[in-house]
């Protein structure tokens, strides 16, 4: 199957290796036979209706936000009726916070989202760093990952959290939540990038990626080996810096 990835605002939000995340896909893809065709999407780039399978979007300064959420907004029908069609996101930190209704930074300007997840961000004083460690129960997985934020994204009553924090800050370093999910829609603050130590998520991306592409879902297992050692470094040093903020 060839899989179609819209990356959103590649040269804008990119910070942290996220990028790496597409790589992890790519390989993941061709390992099991399947192709993924990444077209960026930029600054006053239209949005292809019904043509992409899995949205991309990294994390980025408030300064890279700022640039880019105006032209987000302009894009919001579109990403909002891909959503509703079924298509996969992953956002990832200052793109998590754009998929919400609006990022307000430590200066208190306000960049509006477009309210696709239900949750707004508020930024604090003390940025929230260091290794994180969830437990995603509605996979019985752990997510291991880098957080570094001053956002504090609260989620509405009711929304499902991508995990919960076994170790780290998380949303806001009150909640013991962390990311949110909705639909086919993932948005987490977890960089490293995300993917690499955390294959069964990736594959999880794919599989979400292929059912709206109408395949197979089925993934044959890959070994992993690399990937599970990466995954426990990484929990490890989270366990390390002891229980949630
Ligand atoms: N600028 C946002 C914040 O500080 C997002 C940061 C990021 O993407 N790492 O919360």
């Amino acid at each position: 199957m060839r899989i179609r990835v819209g990356h959103l605002y590649p040269d804008y939000l990119n910070i942290y290796a996220d990028r790496g995340n597409i790589a992890v896909l790519a390989e993941r893809a061709r390992l099991r036979g399947h192709e993924l065709d990444v077209h960026a999407i930029g600054m006053r780039d239209p949005v292809p209706a019904g043509e992409i399978d899995l949205f991309y979007v990294g994390g980025g300064q408030d300064r890279e936000q700022a640039l880019v959420a105006h032209d987000l907004v302009e894009k919001e029908k579109p990403l909002r009726d891909a959503a509703e069609e079924g298509a996969a996101f992953l956002a990832v930190c200052g793109g998590y916070q754009l998929l919400g209704r609006f990022y307000r930074d430590v200066a208190g300007d306000e960049l509006p989202g477009i309210g696709l997840l239900p949750l707004h961000t508020v930024a604090g004083q003390r940025r929230m760093i260091g290794d994180v460690l969830l437990d995603c129960d509605w996979a019985g997985q752990t997510m291991a990952g880098f957080e570094n934020h001053a956002g504090r994204t609260i989620l509405d009553e009711g929304a499902a959290p991508l995990g919960r924090v076994i170790s780290g800050f998380g949303n806001n370093g009150a909640s013991g939540a962390e990311g949110c999910r909705w639909k086919r829609v993932y948005g987490t603050y977890l960089h490293g990038p995300l993917l690499p130590r955390n294959p069964w998520f990736a594959d999880h991306m794919l599989a979400e990626a292929l059912a709206h592409a109408g395949g197979p879902t089925e993934l044959a297992p890959l070994p992993d080996e690399l990937e599970r050692a990466a995954h426990e470094v990484s929990a490890q040093r989270a366990r390390a810096r002891g229980g949630k903020h």
